[in-house]
């Protein structure tokens, strides 16, 4: 069966059973790189851009 990255749709490889003609899906490393980036990415974003207001002016 095919191995598709379901981010990028780009056919990783194949595994057995190479019979069977199923689909699935896994990520390859350039989207797995890019989305724990992006977690990260999001993770500080939330973190910094918090700012609760306290004055009032
Ligand atoms: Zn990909």
């Amino acid at each position: 069966m095919k191995v598709i990255c379901f981010e990028c749709n780009k056919l990783i490889g194949e595994k057995t059973p190479f019979s069977d003609g199923g689909v699935t899906h896994t990520i390859c490393e350039p989207c797995l790189k890019k989305t724990l980036d992006r977690l990260r990415d999001e993770r500080r974003h939330k973190k910094g851009g918090h700012h609760p207001v306290t004055s009032t002016s």
